[in-house]
């Protein structure tokens, strides 16, 4: 099938190389003419594993990346918009799916044949139906239904684990208002034979998307709150309670062989230090803003967000434990990225600390090993000193912040081991075997008065 993707982010690149793959001929669209330009020469404006190799197997043949939107269409039969959705302001701005809506609709007004366009971008509910469909409408003289065809198709990836998200889904949602619309998104995905379809109205499509991410986001922040309750217990490790709490069989099933399934939504149930990235945090202020212009305010979402914005300053109040001043007090601060396997930095619990870091007068060197380009972009002209190795920029240090889960960083107690005197470890992952670190600090871990207050009450 031919498929233009307008949009060659995250989502757009990896919709359309794994597409490509499944023998697709796609035409990826940017407006960012460099990134086009990188793409045409085989350079990934991303670090998401196995799409270097996506890239190589199809550029030129399945997949060819272009600015010129108006061919991309013109020579396809269905179009996947899958442009960015930011907050600004607190609210969704849509302006760049309407632009994309518009300049779709432009070409639509002189193509034949019934073209599908449809929306991959994260949108609030009626987003397709109010405002992409009628700006299609305006800008292609036609009528969306029979001279053409919109529709919804939300995206689950996770960043870090994209390509085999895309190419192993645990759904895919189709959302349209006509069957002609249907019929062709279900052969767009026709290869995907085991894949459990939902086949619903454009409106639940969105909503899907939005339940999806809040869930996720509320279980972190209900977690890092259970976290932040363990560690004034006294004598609680929250990785203990969690953990225990996973075990329960609603959450784990034991199989009839006696043997636990331990499913991935237990990683959200742990506590860290927030969760940040280009979705959670964006889609949950989108839909506060999109639920309290409908007077349906979702008050819990507000409490979402407001533990996980105050959740980077639980790692500062740990070193606080230890510090009586953070003035010249060196810090190493390990992660960059939200999570591990990507160099997105968007939101990353990072970009709070490391500036709050400074401003409290501490020496800041900084390691991660793919995200230190973004970073530098994101903090702009800031003192930080990047480290090129782990080994380098936990040299010198007075303290070690864990922010991201890095493999690479399990490291940590032999890289200790000949170091005197020995840092303070504060992990906001609660990733390292605190049993192999002598000066360890983790969140949702009862500090060492209330240690050893518990210890004394127990006698
Ligand atoms: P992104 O910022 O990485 O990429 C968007 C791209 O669209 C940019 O390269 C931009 O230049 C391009 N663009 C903007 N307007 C354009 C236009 N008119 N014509 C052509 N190109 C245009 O964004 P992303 O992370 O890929 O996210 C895209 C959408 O998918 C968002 O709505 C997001 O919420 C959603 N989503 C993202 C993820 C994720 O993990 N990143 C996962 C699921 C859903």
């Amino acid at each position: 099938m031919k498929v233009s993707i307008i949009g060659a982010g995250y989502v757009g690149l990896v919709t359309g190389l794994c597409l490509a793959d499944r023998g697709h001929r796609i035409q990826c669209v940017d407006v960012d003419e460099e990134r086009i330009n990188g793409l045409a020469n085989g350079i990934l404006p991303i670090h998401e594993a196995g799409l270097d190799r996506l890239l190589n197997k199809h550029l030129g043949h399945g997949f060819v990346p272009t600015t010129d939107l108006a061919t991309a269409v013109m020579e396809s039969e269905l179009t996947v918009i899958a442009v960015g959705t930011p907050v600004r302001n607190g609210a969704i701005d849509l302006s760049y799916v309407a632009s994309a809506a518009g300049s779709i609709g432009k070409v639509l007004a002189r193509k034949g044949g019934f073209h599908v366009v449809v929306v991959k971008s994260t949108v609030v509910p009626g987003t397709t139906d109010e405002l992409v469909r009628p700006v299609l409408e305006t800008s292609s003289g036609k009528s969306s239904g029979s001279d053409f065809g919109v529709g919804m198709n939300p995206e689950f990836l996770r960043e870090g684990e994209a390509v085999d998200d895309f190419q192993n889904p645990d759904r895919i949602v189709l959302g349209a208002d006509d069957s002609g619309s249907l019929e062709v998104m279900m052969r767009l995905y026709a290869s995907f034979r085991d894949t459990h379809l939902v086949c619903t109205n454009t409106r639940t499509a969105e909503m899907i998307k939005y339940t999806s991410n809040a869930l996720l986001a509320t279980l972190i922040s209900f977690s890092n709150e259970i976290g932040n309750l363990c560690a004034v217990a006294g004598g609680v490790d929250v990785v203990d309670v969690l953990g225990a709490v996973h075990l329960d069989k609603r959450i784990s099933p034991i199989e009839s062989d006696g043997r636990r399934t331990t499913p991935a939504i237990t990683s959200y149930l742990k506590a860290g230090c927030g969760f940040g990235g280009s979705c959670f945090p964006k889609d949950v202020r989108a839909l506060i803003q999109w639920s309290t212009d409908r007077e349906r305010p979702v008050r819990l979402l507000n409490a979402v967000l407001e533990t996980n914005e105050q959740q980077p300053h639980e790692l500062i109040a740990l070193l606080d434990r230890h510090f009586h001043d953070l003035r010249n007090v060196h810090v190493a601060v390990l992660g960059l990225a939200f999570k591990p396997g990507t160099d997105d930095v968007r939101e990353s619990p990072a970009l709070r600390i490391i500036p709050e870091l400074l401003r409290r007068g501490a020496v800041v060197s900084a390691y991660d090993p793919i995200a230190v380009a973004q970073a530098k972009l994101a903090l702009g002209d800031s003192k930080v000193f990047y480290a090129p190795s782990l080994e380098t920029a936990i040299e010198n240090a007075d303290a070690v912040v864990l922010l991201t889960s890095w493999p690479e960083f399990q490291q940590m107690p032999e890289l200790l081991q000949a170091r005197e005197p020995l840092p303070m470890v504060v992990d906001g992952r609660r990733f390292l075997d605190k049993t192999r670190i002598p000066r360890y600090e983790g969140i949702g871990l009862s500090g060492e008065s209330t240690r050893r207050r518990a210890a004394v009450a127990s006698h």
